[in-house]
């Protein structure tokens, strides 16, 4: 049997705008409808963040709530797996980037698994109280958090959090590569982070993106080493250099394309939630 490869979309973020690229989905609505696009072109996962009237990333619960029920409400042929953001707004506190995970009980959430700047320019706090009330919180509510590592550092901390109880394997890990602050993305840093993972946390699973220009080679890396992929407009507003993508659809399309050409297949959001050991 091929081997399953799942893709995740992310497809807004917290920062490009519509004058970045007009695509970007902003509204609940908007968000919604490109949701259901991309598992319609064979996205398993959804990563949502949300947006507030300015475009400006928020972490609302309103937002959440609003999006989620509009993709249920207006497409309920859609069993794409919902991940939320727990990091969509570097100014919210420790209880408002938690309540919509206490509200609406995603089937998978990111957590952040440590501190770093973001951007030049501000900070990305990820203290050990709101990781270990988070990893908790996830447990308590069967949420799977997607461990997203910025660096190698971080990795070295889920374990940690792995051996006191606060995480539970398998766990499931999504490198971050190519962000500023973070490790650069390239084939051979991204083969540093998955041997660091299978030496420190043996049995998980991981995912991979790279930002910008070391999207292609970071995807094309995945899948020569057995990772999973995530593509989509928080991570890329271009599709291919001078041109802007005209969807988060295109960019699981061609993701499609490549798992195909490798010989791989694409899996189905049933099939992730196998492979990811959901439920
Ligand atoms: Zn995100």
């Amino acid at each position: 049997m091929a081997k399953k490869t799942i893709i995740t979309a992310a497809v807004t973020g917290a920062w490009p705008k519509k004058e970045n690229n007009p695509n970007v989905p902003i509204t609940p609505s908007e968000i919604a409808d490109d949701v259901y696009a991309c598992w319609k072109a064979g996205a398993a996962i959804a990563h949502l963040h949300m947006r507030d009237s300015d475009g400006n990333g928020t972490m609302s619960t309103e937002k959440f709530q609003e999006t989620t029920a509009l993709i249920k409400d207006r497409y309920p042929d859609c069993d794409i797996i919902i991940n939320l953001t727990t990091s969509g707004d570097i100014h919210a506190d420790d209880d408002l980037r938690l309540a919509h995970i206490e509200k609406l009980k995603p089937e998978m959430a990111s957590y952040d698994c440590g501190s770093m700047n973001w951007l030049h320019s501000g900070l990305f706090i990820n203290s050990p109280a709101f990781l270990e009330r988070c990893g908790n919180l996830f447990q308590k509510l069967h949420v799977k958090p997607e461990i997203e590592a910025f660096d190698p550092g971080m990795i070295a901390n889920a374990a940690y959090y792995l051996k006191k109880g606060v995480l539970k394997a398998p766990l499931h890990f999504q490198f971050c590569m190519g962000c500023a602050n973070g490790i650069t993305g390239s084939v051979k840093t991204l083969l540093f982070m998955k041997e660091t993972m299978e030496q420190l946390c043996p049995g998980s699973t991981w995912s991979c993106f790279g930002v910008g220009h070391s999207s292609m080679e970071i995807l094309y890396a995945a899948l020569a080493l057995g990772g999973h992929i995530r593509v989509g407009m928080e991570d890329n507003v271009m599709y291919a250099k001078g041109t802007l993508a005209d969807s988060n659809a295109q960019f699981v399309k061609r993701a499609v394309r490549v798992i195909e050409e490798y010989g791989n297949e694409t899996a189905t959001p049933d099939e992730a939630r196998q492979i990811l050991s959901l439920a």
